[in-house]
């Protein structure tokens, strides 16, 4: 993909603050320090998007960027264009886990996927290194019992050696019941362009 135009637009805690529904949307959600941030920007191929190491957890907003981006030719020319927005929300799983921070959390993000009319994937991003955890398990159940589309990615493949990645991806795919989980690595750029177009790839029947 080349990325066109980069911006961020807002924050917002709640729909009043959401910019006014307009592009298709894709939202990325994982766990605090899953790599999130390294991988908008490694998507929107902007080296300072989205802020890269936050104090985990600490950032309790939904940021939203205006992207416009063109798919490239098999020539290396500019193909179709898009313009979408994405939806950083706010991490989850933080260590301090305070239980009215946790519920607040919940209220932000549920109030956005039932009411972001736009919303077209959720993007569940999992630390590859780590595996699945229960609250990743959690968010991909979540997502789907609200009818949305749900992309998995595994973070930080670069850390495994390659004869484990694809045995890591399957695990990770096991674990979640999803049918597919891309590989990405925001540090030495691969699996950028697939999560792109499965990102972009239209919903099975
Ligand atoms: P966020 O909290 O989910 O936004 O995570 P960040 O993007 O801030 O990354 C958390 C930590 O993981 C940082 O120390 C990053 O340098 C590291 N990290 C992020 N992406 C990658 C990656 O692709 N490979 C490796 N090896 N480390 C990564």
């Amino acid at each position: 993909m080349i990325v066109l135009s980069a911006d961020f637009v807002k924050s917002a805690t709640d729909a009043r603050g959401w910019p006014p529904a307009g592009p298709d949307e894709f939202a990325f959600c994982g766990r605090s320090n899953v790599g999130k941030s390294a991988a908008l920007n490694a998507l929107a191929a902007r080296k300072s998007l989205a802020r890269v190491s936050r104090t985990p957890g600490r950032t309790r907003l939904i940021n939203f960027f205006d992207i416009r981006a063109a798919e490239k030719t098999r020539s290396g020319g500019r193909g179709a264009e898009h313009h979408l927005v994405f939806a950083d929300l706010p991490g989850y799983g933080f260590a301090s886990g305070k239980r009215a921070e946790t519920v607040k959390w919940r209220e932000m993000i549920e109030e956005y996927l039932r009411g972001r009319e736009v919303l077209r994937a959720l993007i569940v991003l999992v630390d590859g290194e780590l595996g699945a955890q229960p609250s990743d398990v959690e968010m991909v159940r979540w997502g789907e019992s609200l009818d949305h589309r749900i992309v998995v990615a595994a973070t930080k493949l670069d850390k495994l050696s390659r004869n484990r990645r694809d045995q890591q991806i399957d695990r990770i795919a096991g674990q979640l019941a999803v049918p597919k989980v891309v590989g990405i690595s925001a540090h030495e750029l691969f699996g950028i362009d697939e999560l792109w177009r499965e990102m972009l790839a239209d919903p099975a029947p």
